[in-house]
């Protein structure tokens, strides 16, 4: 194991301070970092919800945009449901915003409006789960409690050189144990985490890392035993299961029938043009003309992929229930990402 003494942090935090990227949710480069400075740890929740699953660069117009809208943790609480999904739809994994409302409500009804500091009591809140506990409690607050996602945990294995798969449990439960070891005692905590997260994601990147400009190269094993390349252990991906749907776009004069999806599950309360099992349209809440083929939207999850053929067709029926909107009342409802395409296929296409 390496030995992480001041002079390591020294050397990660100065690298930190002069390449860090310049990011909407931190304190901006330009301005001097004066002591106990800290970002908004609003800013932090909610930057943190979105990277989870998210790349940086997808995350940040999402930032500028949630903010502008819901400003605050009370405006956040307020918000309904719908428009919180709204403001996330393209992001994905949408229990993530629902989690972060409900997050922002607890914290209003059990903490006066404020974030807590400790990270056991972070814990307690819908969504924050210990990776996300760490990261409000150093980065908003300056505690000394660790991190480790992905990015962290690749980089002590291999300044540790570990040559395991680090979501194996007891491999994760030992990076946790050295991801709160090798902490600095004193000092900014929430820079030496984001610097180690900093350093995973554009140095120590998980294929050809640039270990000739690394900050911490002296103290890498890995790079001693020119190990880098091979370590973390990578697990052989798994082929996912393949999901096949059947959408219906059902026009009525200019408007098309959407439902809302269960509120559990999958895309759970999000709205979408009518998607079956099968094709059969007997089952379909109308009764409709032929329907003719319109496209093949393909979505892949971490876990599964979807594909959904989309049909079109008229309603035969003049009444009946449901939601009908313009194609211009979409921008309302809040859709998983292959209904979004859907609707932008239909503008294209439809006169
Ligand atoms: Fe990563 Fe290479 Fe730096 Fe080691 S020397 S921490 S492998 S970039």
């Amino acid at each position: 194991m390496f030995l992480a003494g001041n002079e390591f942090c020294r050397r990660l935090l100065r690298w930190y301070l002069t390449n860090r990227r310049d990011l909407p949710w931190r304190i901006p480069l330009g301005r001097q970092i004066l002591r106990d400075d800290a970002p908004d740890p609003y800013h932090v929740l909610v930057s943190e919800a979105m990277l989870q699953q998210t790349q940086v660069a997808t995350v940040i117009p999402y930032f500028n945009r949630f903010i502008q809208r819901l400003p605050t943790l009370p405006a956040l609480a307020a918000a309904k449901e719908e428009a919180v999904l709204r403001l996330w739809q393209g992001l994905g994994y949408y229990s993530r915003a629902r989690n972060l409302r409900r997050c922002a409500i607890a914290v209003m009804n059990d903490h006066a409006g404020q974030l807590p500091d400790d990270p056991a009591e972070l814990l307690k809140l819908p969504g924050i789960g210990r990776y996300t506990a760490g990261a409000i409690a150093s980065i908003a607050f300056g505690k000394r409690a660790p991190i480790l996602d992905g990015n962290v945990a690749r980089v002590i294995c291999r300044l540790d050189k570990i040559p395991a798969d680090p979501r194996d449990k007891a491999i994760s439960e030992l990076l946790w144990a050295r991801a709160a070891e090798i902490m600095p005692r004193r000092g900014s905590m929430g820079d030496f985490n984001s610097a180690l997260m900093e350093l995973g994601a554009t140095v120590c990147t998980p294929r050809n890392p640039k270990c000739l400009v690394c900050p911490v190269q002296k103290h890498c094993e890995a790079f001693a035993a020119g190990m880098q390349e091979s370590i973390p252990l990578r697990r052989k991906a798994k082929k996912t299961p393949l999901l096949k749907r059947w959408t219906f776009c059902i026009r009525r004069g200019d408007r098309w029938l959407i439902e809302q999806r269960p509120p559990k599950g999958r895309w759970a309360g999000m709205w979408q043009f009518v998607t079956r099992e099968s094709n059969d349209v007997e089952l379909l809440p109308v009764r409709v003309s032929r329907p003719r083929e319109l496209a093949m939207i393909e979505h892949a999850l971490t876990h599964r992929r979807y594909e959904f053929r989309a049909m079109q067709c008229g309603a035969i029926d003049s009444n009946g229930d449901g939601t009908w909107v313009t194609l211009k009342q979409l921008d309302r409802y809040p859709m998983s990402r292959p209904h979004v395409k859907l609707a932008e296929i239909l503008r294209a296409v439809v006169p």
